[in-house]
């Protein structure tokens, strides 16, 4: 707790003796950047705090933009988070940061405001990973509010839409608009969609629900250029079809936002590398003093991943590691505590709920508990080297418990 007559409430961590007074800058201002706002809260910060975003929006929620927003069920209004007034958060929305001092401890704003900090979290996430090349109007990413909002309003009977897909949102995007009537085709460059990250089984049974549910998925194939000068009218796929298109989305998976960090001297390796406690790391592999990243911009090694590092591009990691890294942030030397999660995520797909815990993605092997596209129902167990590292489900939550609990079980045998 803080200590009688420290007006700044806990210490920050090494910059006891650094200007405390300056206060806390979050960067990203979504669900890891709030959530780390409110945890520091919690957890007993009263200096100053300030959040920084380039969005013009107050924090908002991301699943419901492939689902909700995107069916026309949900106002985007309505998809923000619940702000407390009380908490004393400074918001500075609309202008991203573009540099990090870390001599001179300062971040710098694109209106060349420099904003001096004595502790720093980063939470810029990521964002859609681009087409390679130009594109025809009407081909669209999707990771924020308005990419939902101008592809919503591409959608409906009429539509032609033509899903370039890598993972779960390419497939909710598919399935949404279904929803709307939309004419679907999914083009997918593995045998099945999601077979790397999920194995065979998974794969076939969402292909299966796809094709149930009127999609014309191509699999073993995959777009090698749009057509159409200003506007979309179709692609050629690399097999030699070509497709007619009205609208495109490249769901090809997430880049993350470390591009204004590019010479802060931190560790950058698709995301910002960071020790077992959230500490962002400088490129000798040393904790930077009071940096700590948060979200799907950070990366950091987990016991399940050996000596690599992992990065999750879930929800619930998200508010979990904000919630580490303020806790670090605040620690007294010496009073560290390791993020260890057993990561869960969810999707949601024509009425199916897909949910997952631990790391499927890390399994080497998977067991087919239950597979059956008609009753719609899934359960694969995920191990690396004889170990469980995941499951996923579809329709089975109930049995998502006991698996949380046999990884948690698992994590805690591995690390003794
Ligand atoms: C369409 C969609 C559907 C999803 N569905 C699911 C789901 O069903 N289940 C699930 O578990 N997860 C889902 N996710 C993932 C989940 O939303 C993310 O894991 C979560 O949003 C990550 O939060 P974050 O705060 O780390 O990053 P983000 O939400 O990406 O937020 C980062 C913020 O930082 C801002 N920013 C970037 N650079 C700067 C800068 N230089 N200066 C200032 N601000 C900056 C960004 O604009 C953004 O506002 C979905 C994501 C998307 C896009």
């Amino acid at each position: 707790m803080p200590g009688a007559g420290d007006p700044h409430g806990r210490p920050l961590m090494m910059t006891t003796s650094r200007q405390p007074s300056l206060g806390i800058i979050v960067v990203g201002a979504s669900l890891a950047g709030l959530r780390a706002s409110e945890a520091l809260r919690a957890q007993g910060y009263r200096g100053q705090l300030t959040l920084v975003g380039d969005e013009p929006y107050a924090p908002y929620d991301r699943p419901p933009l492939s689902k909700a927003l995107l069916a026309g069920t949900s106002a985007p209004e309505a998809l923000s988070f619940p702000l407390d007034p009380d908490l004393g958060i400074t918001l500075r929305l609309g202008v991203p940061a573009v540099r990090l001092d870390l001599d001179a401890r300062t971040i710098e704003l694109a209106d060349s405001t420099r904003l001096p900090f004595a502790g720093l979290v980063i939470a810029t996430g990521a964002a859609a990973r681009p087409w390679p090349d130009r594109s025809p109007r009407g081909v669209h990413t999707l990771r924020g509010r308005d990419d939902a909002l101008a592809l919503r309003s591409e959608l409906g009977t009429e539509a032609r839409l033509l899903v370039v897909v890598g993972g779960f949102i390419g497939s909710e995007v598919a399935a949404t608009a279904r929803e709307l009537g939309a004419h679907v085709t999914l083009v997918e460059a593995e045998s099945q969609p999601l077979r790397r990250a999920m194995g065979e089984e998974a794969g076939r049974f969402l292909a299966e629900i796809h094709r149930a549910a009127g999609v014309d998925l191509k699999t073993g194939t995959s777009v090698s250029s749009f057509a159409g000068l200003d506007q979309l009218t179709g692609a050629t796929l690399s097999d030699g079809t070509d497709l007619d298109a009205t609208v495109a989305v490249v769901a090809l998976g997430a880049v993350p936002n470390t591009d204004w960090l590019a010479d802060s001297g931190l560790l950058l390796d698709r995301g910002v590398v960071c020790d077992t406690y959230c500490r962002a790391l400088l490129s000798d592999g040393s904790p930077a003093p009071a940096v700590v990243a948060a979200g799907d911009v950070a990366r950091w090694p987990h016991p399940w991943a050996g000596d690599s590092a992992v990065s999750l591009g879930h929800w619930s990691n998200a508010i979990e590691q904000a919630e580490a890294a303020a806790a670090t942030l605040l620690a007294k030397e010496g009073e560290l505590s390791p993020y260890l999660p057993v990561p869960s995520f969810w999707s949601d797909q024509y009425g199916v709920r897909f949910r997952s815990v631990g790391i499927p993605a890390l399994g080497d092997e998977a067991e087919v508990v239950e597979s059956d596209s008609i009753a719609r129902r899934l359960e694969v167990v995920y191990y690396r080297q004889g170990n469980m590292v995941g499951v996923l489900t579809a329709n089975r939550i109930s049995r998502i418990a006991g698996h949380q609990r046999r990884l948690a079980a698992e994590l805690a045998a591995g690390i003794e």
